[in-house]
């Protein structure tokens, strides 16, 4: 079969895979729909995310809808033909976190199509990827799998949005991306009382709006507008831009006692951390989610709206031309692969 594997800095190729039998609690899918995430475009562009670096040949892709084609022995409660969303996370379930229930910051974490480890976790973008029966939720048969495949970073999103207890509150999500989009989108279905978003493209911000009841703001001005008392402060500021000004502007923003939760994977820099003292504030980093998953997949099918977000699809087999479209953050949102033959 045929797998998107990472060979280094924009060395993507189509690789031909071995199929393996299926072991115990094992389910074979054929791919529908897989989003390319802002890892995977890493991995691409520089071989690399955050401390993450592809050191060996790697499957991308983590974020599935698929449909089930093979279940192993033991299996129950997924059959074949059933369609299904992919919690990409494998927890040990015998770490200190996991037993702390605290399965996000698994030490022994396998997450499909991550270089965070030797040997790396294989990721998913292939035409029929193996996965445990416990990682699929199960869809309604009518389910849009296109809007399925978007459970993961919608996940994160609302991960990061639970992490800084929105309820009530201002929310400035910075960024206007797949996460930040999404996230603004899981703080108004988590209560916050206000959404801005900010973006130094007025593209993006244009696109946001039309995807959620969000106020915009141009990103170079938001701490100027704080300033001279035309805005108001924020309460919280969901940071999904990874850009270091952001973080900055967020120290800015904040009112005292406020908080900011990183979402974005952030470039080193210098940061006003004197202003985290004299606010008090809190930094918290949001990282992958724990048990919003299926919360996320209901939310995504409930919201079709969202489908909005995916800017382009690609054909399977489609590789340079599919990630450097998904570089292009003035055009694109989400870009998804898409396998002519699982979809339909
Ligand atoms: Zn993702
Ligand atoms: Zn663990």
């Amino acid at each position: 079969m045929k797998s998107y594997v990472i060979h280094g800095p924009r060395d993507l190729r189509i690789d031909e895979k071995e199929e393996r039998s299926l072991a115990d609690n094992e389910v074979r899918l054929g791919l529908a729909y897989g989003g390319i995430c802002g890892s995977d475009m890493h991995y691409y562009q520089d071989g690399k995310v955050g401390h993450s670096v592809v050191k060996d040949p790697m499957v991308l892709g983590h974020e599935l809808a698929a449909v089930v084609l093979e279940v192993g022995e033991g299996v129950d409660g997924v059959a074949v033909g059933d369609r299904v969303a992919i919690n990409p996370a494998l927890p040990c379930g015998t770490c200190a976190m996991c037993r702390k229930g605290e399965e996000n910051v698994c030490f022994n974490m396998q997450y499909l199509g991550s270089a965070a480890k030797r040997p790396h976790s294989q990721g998913a973008f292939e035409e029929r990827p193996v996965v445990k029966a416990h990682q699929c939720v199960v869809l309604p048969a009518d389910a849009d799998l296109k809007l399925a495949a978007l459970a993961e970073p919608y996940a994160i999103s609302l991960h990061a949005a639970n992490l800084g207890q929105v309820a009530g509150k201002r929310v400035l999500v910075t960024g206007a991306g797949t996460i930040g989009t999404l996230a603004a989108v899981a703080a108004l279905d988590q209560g916050a009382s206000d959404v801005y978003v900010s973006d130094v493209h007025p593209a993006a911000l244009a696109r946001v709006k039309k995807l959620a009841d969000v106020h915009t703001l141009d990103a170079m001005d938001v701490a100027n507008r704080v300033a001279s008392g035309e805005l108001e402060f924020f309460d919280v500021v969901l940071e999904a831009s990874g850009a270091p000004q952001a973080f900055n502007t967020a120290l800015k923003v904040l009112t005292p006692k406020g908080g900011v939760i990183q979402i974005g994977f952030l470039a080193p820099a210098e940061l006003d951390m004197n202003v985290i003292l004299t606010k008090e504030l809190t930094i918290r980093g949001a990282y992958r989610f724990l048990d919003e998953f299926e919360q996320a997949v209901a939310s995504v099918l409930a919201k079709p709206e969202l489908i909005e977000a995916v800017s382009a699809t690609y054909d399977f087999g489609v590789t340079d031309e599919a990630f450097e479209s998904s570089l292009d953050k003035q055009k694109h949102l989400k870009v998804m692969i898409r396998h002519q033959v699982y979809a339909s």
